[in-house]
C-alpha cells in the first residue's frame, strides 16, 4: 500500500499554479478545445485556499469554473450530466490537497492568519478529521502491546482487549504475525496475556528489544500487523464516504511519516480512477471533447504580505477523449510532460480589472416587478 500511495511521486513534478493553469490551458487548445467553447470544472475541497485555483482558473479560462467538488476534493460523479451541458469543451480539474509550512518543512499543517493567535490548523482538515480516530486508535495499541522476556524467554504481552474479537469496532492485531498460536500463552496476567512471539517477530525485532523489563512495541508495530473495523460516521451529511474510500489505506497512514500527505496522495488516484471509470460511461459527455486531470494540491502558507497561498500542483494523472472518437490516458510522467511542453504565454488571458470595470459600467437591467 505505502508503495502504491508514493507511486504519485511529489517533488519532481509539483509546480506552481500560475505555471500550471496557462499550460493546462494551451494544453486544451493544442486538443482542439476552443475557447469560446470551453467550460472548465473544477473538484476541490471547500477550503479558502482552494480560491487561488480557481480564480487562476476563471483568469486563463475566461470563465468562472463549474462546481464539480465535495469535501476532501471527491468528484460529485452524479452532477456530469449537469455540467455536460455548460459547454461543449470540458476540461475537469480534481485535486485533493494538503498544508505545507515551508519554514517547519511540515505537511498537514496551515497557519489561519485570520485566527486568534493565528496558529497552524490541520489542512485538509477533513481528511485529518477522518484520520484523528485511527491515529488514535493506533497509539494506543503502541502501548498496549510489550515485548520483552517473560520466565528469561522472549515474550509478547498483548491486553485483553486486542484479544476479544467480537469488538465492533477498533484496532485488531494480525495475532498470527505477531505470536505463535500453535502454543499455549506463557502467562496469564489480570488484564493481558504473555506469548510467545512469532517467527516473524523474531526476526524482526533485534534482541535487545526484547527487555528484560517488557517495554511498548511502538513504532514495531508496522502497517502489516494490524487492521481496524469501523462503520463510517453519519452525519447530516450522510454516510461519510471520504472515511470509507480511505479505510483499506488507514494502517499505512497511520504508521506514515507524512500522513496527511499520503491521505492526499491516496484520495487523488482513487478518485481519478472512480471517475475515469464514471467519465467514460456518461452518456451526457458523448459527442462532446473531454479533459480530465488529478493531482494534489499542496497549500503552502502564505507569508507575510501575500495575499493567496502559493499553492502546487502535482499532475498525477489525465485522461482525454475527443469529440472524433480519439482517446489518450497520461500517466504521471506523461501529463506533466504534456503541460511543460506547453507555453507559459496564454494571450487570451483575462484581465480582471478591466472586465470587473466594463461590467460596473454596463447598462442598468431593471425588473418590471414589485
Ligand atoms: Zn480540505
Amino acid at each position: 500500500m505505502q508503495r502504491m500511495i508514493e507511486n504519485l511521486k511529489v517533488s519532481s513534478y509539483a509546480m506552481r499554479y500560475s505555471q500550471f493553469v496557462p499550460r493546462l490551458y494551451n494544453l486544451c487548445r493544442s486538443l482542439g478545445f476552443e475557447r469560446e467553447r470551453m467550460m472548465p470544472s473544477r473538484a476541490f475541497c471547500s477550503d479558502e485556499s482552494q480560491g487561488y485555483p480557481v480564480i487562476l482558473i476563471t483568469q486563463h479560462f475566461g470563465t468562472f469554473p463549474f462546481d464539480h467538488g465535495r469535501v476532501g476534493g471527491k468528484v460529485a460523479v452524479n452532477r456530469h450530466g449537469p455540467y455536460a451541458h455548460h459547454g461543449e469543451d470540458l476540461v475537469i480539474i480534481q485535486a485533493s490537497h494538503v498544508g505545507y509550512d515551508a519554514d517547519g518543512k511540515r505537511f498537514g499543517v496551515y497557519q489561519r492568519h485570520r485566527t486568534n493567535g493565528q496558529g497552524f490548523g490541520d489542512n485538509c482538515g477533513k481528511l485529518c478529521a477522518v484520520l484523528h480516530w485511527y491515529q488514535d486508535e493506533y497509539r494506543h495499541a503502541c502501548e498496549q502491546v510489550l515485548c520483552g522476556e517473560v520466565d528469561g524467554a522472549p515474550a509478547v504481552i498483548v491486553d485483553n482487549q486486542y484479544l476479544d474479537d467480537k469488538r465492533h469496532e477498533g484496532l485488531f492485531l494480525h495475532l498470527d504475525l505477531i505470536v505463535d498460536r500453535s502454543r499455549e500463552p506463557m502467562r496469564v496476567l489480570s488484564t493481558a496475556k504473555a506469548f510467545h512471539p512469532s517467527k516473524l517477530l523474531l526476526e524482526r525485532l533485534a534482541d535487545a528489544d526484547w527487555h528484560e523489563r517488557p517495554q511498548a512495541i511502538g513504532g514495531q508495530l508496522t502497517a502489516d500487523l494490524f487492521s481496524f473495523r469501523k462503520s463510517a460516521a453519519d452525519h447530516i451529511e450522510g454516510h461519510d464516504i471520504l472515511e470509507t474510500a480511505l479505510a483499506p489505506a488507514m494502517p499505512t497512514l497511520v504508521t506514515s511519516a507524512n500522513p496527511a500527505l499520503d491521505a492526499a496522495r491516496f484520495t487523488t488516484q482513487v478518485e481519478f480512477d472512480r471517475t475515469y471509470r464514471s467519465v467514460i460511461r456518461e452518456g451526457a459527455y458523448r459527442g462532446k471533447n473531454l479533459l480530465l486531470i488529478s493531482g494534489v494540491n499542496i497549500d503552502i502558507s502564505p507569508r507575510e504580505g501575500f495575499p493567496f497561498p502559493l499553492i502546487k500542483f502535482v499532475p498525477w494523472a489525465a485522461y482525454a477523449a475527443l469529440r472524433d472518437g480519439r482517446t489518450f490516458l497520461f500517466e504521471q510522467q506523461e501529463i506533466a510532460e504534456a503541460l511543460r511542453k506547453q507555453p507559459l504565454e496564454n494571450p487570451d488571458r483575462l484581465s480582471f480589472d478591466e472586465s470587473i470595470t466594463r461590467m460596473a459600467g454596463a447598462d442598468e437591467i431593471r425588473f418590471d416587478i414589485d
